[in-house]
């Protein structure tokens, strides 16, 4: 197929200073948890973008030198020529794919503790460190501090220029870049040529850019990642006074400008809070102020929402992280008009949080990422099938969906049979919950490849039991029936059942999704801790019920810290009145309310005529598999020799964890065995610190 003329725009080459990126589709540097732990899995990551189409491929930040280190997180570094040599192969295999490289060099002042390094941080002022209100502060840095961060700067980029970099940035963005620091108000507090008026905050970015420029000697492009606008209001960075300021004075200084607001919650912002493009307003003044390319971001993945950024004059490159990371080959199905075939990211941020939580990286709709090189698996390519098995999955959520649509790809026949009217599990149901509407793309997509594939066979509104499984006439049955919220309360706070949930009636996520709600006030009781118990208190407060949300931690809905929801989550709750309860436990239920503990305090708190909501943990659906498996003369008589389970209905966790599952399953079905480690590790080689 060829691509709609009406796209050419997204393929036209694009001169940034020396170098000419093929088409727009830029993907701008972004944290993928590998950097300096996992240089071959960034290598073939980033290999895999590049094949993809995407004309330039940026690392994530990468540390000039030891007085900015990023721990915890392993972004890369080139502190020496030892760093150089471990990223020299990662800009050849950008290269491989005619794409253009780009790094990210920063010094991130005094946003980490320097918690591996142990160096004294480097601020524009005497102030604690940013991350995690590490009890530590940083010093003011004097006029040879400023010289020297220059200098580290301009070996960096000679560094980054000698193994090849095409695109080499100076960083000022996310809080946690130092010509930031100095810019805002709000973390400048020196009276020198470097502090007090706009000239003097911006000094540094401009001297940043010059010493990038000369250090690149035009053999690669500067760009400059600026934030140009903090959202903090006139107490920081705003993009009418700073940012308008910066980019008029420093208009036509650097190749690129990539632009964005801060802090890292606002730029990658969830699809619960913020729209497809919602950085335009706010950076939409940057090409009117300069000649030079701009690049930004905004969660695009419809071509159309590119195209209108680009036509409507706010930018002239497409940036792209998180489109990326959920379709690697987003370009190349623009390109061949395979618009169908897109994997549009759903904005839930646990790409985000495999950062935040130090795992590797992980994506709800992009089950190979990270992958590429550990386990070889590529996000477009699958091996052939190595049988004729016919198989059965059971259950169409978001595991049965993946597998099925895996196994398909890889040309079993299959029958796919969900006892809904519809597939999607539970990514149907939540997905009507507000705010999560975008994360219907999981099971919308899956179902438009299924479409695509001959060899499945999809049937809904029927349910199957453990005979209807045995007649069917399948030699593989995978179980993917899923998982039900706990009605007793247990969870990690409650390890046994809440006392009186026995004989009270309560409700669960379940019922409420089904439409079953309490008809008075309720306490909902959240010892799951990620969005559900939020989004359940927003939904009955929007229904007008009197809500009360109770957690045992200190804060609400603490696992949203790592998707970057949590302030916006409990915000949202406050203006629609849902009392806050942290550091509570539900004690016990009665038919005549529900009886609460404050932690601290050991207090009783009576709740008189509530109801309770449990949003506890889960427990797998899993009645049917084991049924099954108890009694293997009877699968070996029925002919079936595989019989897996995969998602929820195995160990309940994320969607993403779900779509993984199935995949894997896909992935290793008559694939050769693996050995006990079933990926291959990377090791830090022992060259005695060469
Ligand atoms: P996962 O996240 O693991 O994919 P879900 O709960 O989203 O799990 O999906 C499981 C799906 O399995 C649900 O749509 C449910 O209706 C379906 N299901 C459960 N039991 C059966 C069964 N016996 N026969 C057919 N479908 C079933
Ligand atoms: Fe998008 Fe979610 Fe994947 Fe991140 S994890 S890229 S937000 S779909």
């Amino acid at each position: 197929m060829a691509r709609d003329p009406r796209y050419d725009v997204l393929f036209e080459p694009v001169r940034i200073g020396p170098k000419t990126a093929k088409n727009r589709f830029y993907q701008v540097p972004h944290t993928n948890a590998m950097g300096w732990r996992n240089p071959h899995g960034e290598r073939v990551y980033a290999a895999v973008k590049a094949e993809g189409g995407w004309a330039t491929v940026c690392g994530e930040q990468c540390s000039i030198h030891p007085s900015a280190d990023t721990g915890p997180f392993c972004d890369t570094r080139l502190w020496d020529e030892g760093d150089a040599r471990q990223l020299g192969a990662l800009v050849d295999a950008i290269h491989a794919y005619d794409a253009l490289a780009g790094i990210e060099l920063a010094h991130s002042g005094f946003a980490f503790g320097n918690r591996m390094t142990r160096e004294t941080n480097l601020a524009p002022s005497a102030l604690p460190v940013l991350f995690e209100w590490d009890p530590v502060a940083a010093r003011a840095m004097d006029l040879e501090d400023i010289a020297a961060v220059r200098r580290w700067q301009a070996d960096a980029a000679r560094r980054a220029v000698s193994i090849g970099y095409d695109i080499v940035y100076v960083y000022a963005a996310h809080a946690m870049g130092l010509p930031q620091h100095f810019l805002s108000p709000l973390t400048n507090q020196r009276s020198d040529e470097y502090g007090g008026s706009m000239e003097n905050r911006a000094r540094l970015i401009g001297e940043m850019i010059e010493t990038t420029l000369e250090a690149c000697a035009d053999r690669a492009a500067v760009a400059i990642r600026f934030a140009v606008d903090e959202m903090q209001g006139s107490a920081g960075i705003t993009w009418e006074r700073e940012g308008v300021f910066v980019v008029e004075a420093f208009a036509e200084l650097p190749d690129l400008w990539d632009v964005n607001v801060s802090g890292w919650e606002h730029d990658s912002g969830s699809s619960r809070f913020y729209v497809e493009g919602h950085q335009e307003p706010y950076i939409r003044f940057v090409k009117q102020r300069t000649t030079k390319p701009v690049v930004g971001v905004g969660r695009y993945t419809s071509p159309d929402a590119m195209l209108a950024a680009i036509e409507g004059g706010v930018v002239d490159l497409i940036g792209a992280a998180r489109p990326s990371i959920a379709d690697p080959f987003l370009p190349k199905k623009i390109e061949e008009g395979r618009l169908d075939d897109i994997r549009e990211c759903i904005g839930c941020n646990i790409c985000v949080a495999s950062e935040n939580t130090a795992a590797l990286l992980r994506c709800t709709q992009n089950p190979a990422i990270g992958e590429e090189w550990r386990r070889g698996w590529h996000p477009e390519t699958i091996e052939k099938r190595g049988s004729e098995r016919q198989v059965l999955i059971v259950g169409a959520g978001p595991a049965g969906l993946e597998c099925a649509r895996a196994l398909g790809q890889r040309g079993y026949d299959l029958h796919l049979v969900e006892a809904e009217s519809e597939p999607g599990g539970r990514v149907a149901r939540e997905s009507r919950l507000p705010g999560l509407a975008a994360w219907d793309r999981v099971a919308a997509w899956r179902r438009g490849q299924i479409k695509q594939l001959k060899s499945i066979e999809v049937i809904t509104g029927t349910r199957l039991g453990a005979q209807d499984v045995l007649d069917y006439g399948a030699d593989t049955v995978v179980i993917a029936t899923g998982a039900a919220w706990r009605r007793d309360g247990v969870s990690h706070n409650h390890r046994q059942p809440i006392p009186g949930v026995a004989d009270t009636p309560v409700f669960t996520p379940d019922d409420i999704m089904a439409g079953r709600h309490p008809d008075g006030p309720v306490v909902v009781f959240d010892d799951d801790h990620y969005y559900m118990g939020g989004v359940i208190a927003e939904l009955l407060a929007r229904d007008g019920l009197a809500v009360a949300l109770a957690c045992p931690l200190p804060t609400i809905s603490h696992w949203t810290a790592h998707t970057l929801e949590q302030e916006r989550v409990i915000a949202r709750l406050v203006e629609l009145g849902v009392e806050l309860l942290p550091n509570t436990t539900l004690a016990a239920i009665h038919t005549e309310g529900v009886e609460l503990t404050d932690l601290l305090t050991g207090k009783r708190i009576e709740r008189a005529g509530a109801r309770a909501v449990l949003v506890a943990s889960r427990l797998p659906d899993d009645a049917l598999y084991r049924e099954l498996a108890g009694d293997t003369e009877w699968l070996a008589r029925a002919g079936i020799a595989t019989l897996g389970r995969v998602g929820d209905a195995l160990a309940p966790g994320t969607i993403q964890s779900a779509v993984y599952a199935g995949h894997r399953f896909a992935r290793e079905l008559d694939a050769p065995p693996v050995g006990t480690v079933p990926f291959r590790v990377e090791r830090l080689a022992l060259d005695a610190g060469k």
